[in-house]
């Protein structure tokens, strides 16, 4: 280990508990809950096995009118839900971890889409979020009940065995909805002073500590400003707060600002990004804090751990991205770390109700249910295959460099461009998605170390190339290209005069339309439009973003980051146009019609077309219409992958190179093995 790096592995004392060390993975959502709970295990214990001492799970709501529906959260309602729970626990101690549970109660927040339950919350006030159905002002019966099922689920996640118990006051749910003047506009001892609107946490905190305090560390979990404040109280009050609980507490950690802030995204968000407000806690409390920041970078951990100002370094999507960061920091592997890219796909995903999903570690959320391994992989049955991979975008160099970790005899990844990366190869260059790149920088690294890959550059196979490779597998990796015919969503017939437009690839190789209007057209609504318009904006273009959509890339939302992108495009002067389609690209205008059907058309000099992406898949569709070709040969298969099936996310393409890589055994690589499904039995 390198010396300078030792300070992380230090013990850490949390109230009767110790840390093994000081990498702490903060709770967060997986999809997986207690409905899921071997799948929930299998992903937290390799997180453990990584070396991650303290290890959470997702936030757990202890009331039936607190309930996520359709998200799965880690429900603890009944003594069951917390058995399921318990089996993450033992997870987690399997490899001498902390396990840590975050009682939660959403309050005026909660979906409760399965409950049908009335939302409860200090005061009955209009909820940003959930528009038509109001919460119920909370009585005192409602608030004793409350605390209740908070100790009542202290009690029984102390008897599944975990060691930390969180009470969750950040990101607006229950606790934090008391705290701000916002949200609680009581005139009883719950509302008014700050004492007041602090009174049903401290209560909550006081009661669950006398209930399992002995037994296990007391975590709380509090927002405090960042440069997106919290409405309704200051950073003073919360200092304030952190140190009138601070004698009840034994860890504190501490998110900054709105969500979207606190986990910000690469693009806006600088690893550290929220030093200047959680440094600011450390006056208020001698207790541990945790804090989060997008960490990869461990001499950045230590140097904050000697500041003070944080005595556990938190992650989440670093966690994801890569369970044995600990490991690898410990044993001076930095060049094998997986670096999250700060894309928030996985948030993304959770969003959108999925299972949590990683662009650099396509393993993540499949420990269980497909028994892969971020680390480990199992021998081939047949490893003396020659595989030749067409193509090394996201797809075909994680399916390269999975077989080469499988062992095979022979993999040759070959690729057209100068250099691998695909799409991603420009994706990184436009501005603020740099560190997308940082899947091709792991890749680059992980190939070079592996003796039975070769990776060759500037070669564009044929079809007779590939015949004549001398390999006996042949997966198809040649990705997919932006449409340049003006083809678009829920349209029949494509763009008129398409041909005078751009398309984000010619853009990205140096092609400029003349300097003067240009209109960026979006059909996608997610990061490419965007990031072509802030590129010709500071060129100096007159830009208009117009998309089909009813805001400027929509998709960004689920990802947190569309306020700030659209803040951001505006700040330089893009301007917007929502709701329109563009029918043709005439010269010096575009045609087309608002969301109403009424005409519309906008001068402009230049058009950039980013409609629909269409897959490359001709030289596969040539290799395999000749059977007889390939048997001679001696081809026994050929495979596709990635966007060359179906365009779609850097992460989708990275996941199904990485799986034909672990099920090229299999009967049909081409489909999916079935996964381990958890389901109630019959
Ligand atoms: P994916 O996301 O599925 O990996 P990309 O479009 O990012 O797809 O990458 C596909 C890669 O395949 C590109 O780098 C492209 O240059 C390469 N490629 C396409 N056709 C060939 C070919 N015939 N020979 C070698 N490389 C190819």
């Amino acid at each position: 280990m390198d010396p300078r790096h030792a300070i992380l592995f230090e013990p850490v004392q949390i109230g009767p508990k110790t840390l093994p060390n000081r990498f702490y993975q903060v709770p967060h959502a997986t999809g997986f809950g207690s409905s899921k709970p071997r799948t929930h295990a299998a992903f937290r214990g390799v997180k453990a096995q990584g070396g991650w001492g303290g290890v959470c799970i997702d936030y757990a709501p202890v009331s039936r009118d607190s309930d996520e529906m359709p998200a799965h959260a880690a429900d603890c309602w009944d003594l069951e839900d917390m058995q399921r729970l318990g089996l993450v626990a033992d997870a987690i101690h399997e490899h001498g971890s902390l396990a840590g549970i975050e009682l939660f109660h959403g309050g005026g927040e909660s979906h409760n889409g399965e409950s049908r339950a009335t939302r409860i919350a200090p005061s009955q006030v209009g909820s940003e979020w959930r528009h038509s159905n109001l919460a119920k002002e909370m009585t005192l019966d409602d608030i004793e009940r409350v605390q209740n099922d908070f100790v009542v689920a202290a009690r029984r996640a102390r008897d599944v065995g975990f060691d930390i118990i969180y009470v969750y006051g950040a990101h607006g749910y229950l606790m934090g909805q008391w705290l701000s003047q916002v949200t609680n506009r009581r005139t009883d001892r719950y509302g008014g002073s700050l004492e007041n609107r602090a009174r049903f946490q401290t209560e909550t905190i006081e009661r669950v500590r006398a209930a399992v305090g002995d037994d296990c560390a007391i975590a709380v979990r509090m927002s405090v400003h960042g440069r997106d404040e919290l409405p309704g109280i200051d950073i003073d009050e919360m200092l304030e707060v952190v140190g009138m609980i601070d004698p009840i507490v034994d860890l504190f950690d501490i998110n900054v600002g709105s969500w979207p802030e606190d986990s910000g995204t690469s693009r806006y968000y600088p690893e550290g990004h929220q030093r200047p407000w959680t440094s600011l806690v450390r006056s208020a409390t001698t207790k541990p804090i945790v804090g989060v920041g997008r960490y990869t970078n461990p001499d950045l951990m230590a140097a904050i751990i000697r500041s003070g100002e944080l005595d556990l370094i938190g992650a989440a999507r670093p966690a994801i991205a890569d369970p044995y960061l600990p490991t690898k920091i410990r044993e001076g592997r930095l060049d094998d770390v997986r670096e999250c890219t700060g894309s928030n796909l996985c948030i993304l995903r959770e969003e959108t109700f999925s299972h949590v999903g990683c662009m650099q570690n396509a393993t993540a959320g499949e420990e269980y249910r497909r028994g892969w391994h971020p680390e480990i992989y199992t021998r081939p049955t047949d490893p003396e295959r020659s595989i030749l991979v067409v193509g090394a975008g996201a797809a075909g160099m994680e399916c390269a460099m999975v077989l080469g970790k499988r062992g095979y005899a022979a993999v040759h990844l070959v690729e057209a461009e100068p250099a691998i990366g695909g799409k991603l190869r420009w994706t990184r260059q436009l501005p603020t998605l740099g560190d997308w790149g940082r899947v091709i920088d792991h890749r680059v690294i992980g190939l070079a170390k592996l003796d039975n890959v070769e990776v060759i550059t500037n070669r564009r196979l044929t079809a007779a190339d590939v015949l004549g490779y001398g390999a006996d597998t042949v997966i198809m990796a040649t990705g997919s290209a932006w449409s340049g015919d003006g083809h678009q969503p829920l349209r029949a017939e494509p763009i008129m005069g398409a041909g005078r437009g751009l398309t984000p690839e010619q853009i990205m190789a140096g092609q400029r339309p003349p300097l003067g209007r240009v209109v960026v057209y979006d059909t996608d609504g997610y990061y490419v439009a965007p990031g072509i318009a802030e590129l010709l904006v500071l060129e100096g273009y007159d830009t208009h973003l117009v998309t089909t959509k009813d805001t400027i890339s929509p998709i960004s939302d689920e990802s947190l980051e569309g306020d700030m992108l659209r803040r951001h495009l505006h700040s330089l002067g893009v301007h917007f146009h929502t709701g329109m389609t563009i029918t043709e690209v005439a010269a010096g205008e575009v045609r087309g019609e608002n969301s109403f059907g009424d005409p519309w058309s906008l001068a402009a000099e230049g058009t950039v077309l980013v409609t629909q992406q269409v897959s490359e898949n001709a030289l596969y569709r040539e290799l395999v219409s000749d059977p007889v070709a390939l048997e001679r040969n001696g081809i026994r298969a050929v495979y596709v992958i990635g966007d060359a099936v179906a365009p779609g996310m850097p992460s989708e393409a990275v996941f199904d190179g990485h799986r034909l890589a672990r099920e090229l055994e299999s009967a049909d690589p081409m489909v999916p093995m079935p996964w381990l499904r958890e389901r109630p039995s019959l």
